[in-house]
């Protein structure tokens, strides 16, 4: 099964994607993208540019990235694409490389709910695993549950200014693509304003439901 996690940032689709692993695997787009700036790979720098704006990476660096992935795909594997498509175009060089029978789950969530999950967000500096100072932090204070490292650091782009400018884009780019999927029945909605095991069971309800 193929699912497409939608929602503005902060949603907390990589939170319930964490949830799912290891019976699904999850292909987030921004991991990639931070990885690649990271190990200063091709393009870290244009890439950090534009993720440190708040605006989507260009289509072509995104195509090629995902391309890989997309062709090894087959629809009896698990899989999550966190954060992919993010728009129109994104949704059709999907279509074009075959990959049409997916779950869309839509994570709805109200504005000022998102704007608190993002101003706590943090992550573990070694293993990117996502904590929230005000709703998920470590079970032993100060050290990560995943990987005991104990150095954690904040997303250079959950500033508000680039927040907002994420959210505008989220608006223009990423919410026509509801209507976009619902033509085909495919998207389901998950109310996110929850705490992080309401909002998991509603996704298990929406999984057993396929
Ligand atoms: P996204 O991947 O959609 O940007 P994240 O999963 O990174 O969202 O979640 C954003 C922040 O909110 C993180 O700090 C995370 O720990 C926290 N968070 C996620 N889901 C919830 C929830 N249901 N309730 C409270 N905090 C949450
Ligand atoms: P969030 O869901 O909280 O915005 P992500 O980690 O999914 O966080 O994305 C962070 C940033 O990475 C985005 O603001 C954008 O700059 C870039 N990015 C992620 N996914 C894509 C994509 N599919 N297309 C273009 N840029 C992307």
């Amino acid at each position: 099964m193929i699912l497409v996690f939608i929602g503005p940032p902060g949603s907390g689709k990589g939170t319930q994607a964490s949830l799912l692993t290891p019976e699904f695997k999850v292909i987030s787009v921004g991991d990639l993208l931070r990885t690649i700036i990271e190990h200063n790979g091709e393009g870290a720098e244009v890439i950090k540019d534009f993720i440190n704006s708040g605006k989507l990476v260009p289509i072509d660096i995104i195509n090629q990235l995902m391309q890989n992935y997309l062709k090894s795909l087959d629809i009896s594997q698990n899989v999550i694409l966190d954060g992919y498509p993010r728009n129109i175009e994104q949704a059709l060089f999907l279509e074009k490389n075959c990959i049409n029978n997916f779950k869309v789950l839509f994570f709805d969530i109200s504005n000022n709910v998102l704007l608190q999950r993002l101003k706590g967000r943090f992550i573990c500096s070694n293993c990117k695993k996502v904590y929230n100072h005000h709703y998920y932090v470590p079970k032993v204070l100060g050290i990560c549950d995943i990987c005991s490292g104990n150095k954690f650091e904040n997303r250079a782009d959950d500033q508000i200014d680039v927040i907002q400018n994420r959210l505008n884009l989220y608006r223009l780019e990423t919410a026509p693509l509801i209507d976009f999927y619902k033509k085909n029945n495919k998207v389901s909605f998950i109310n996110s304003n929850q705490p992080i095991d309401k909002v998991f069971e509603d996704v298990k309800k929406v999984l057993r439901s396929y």
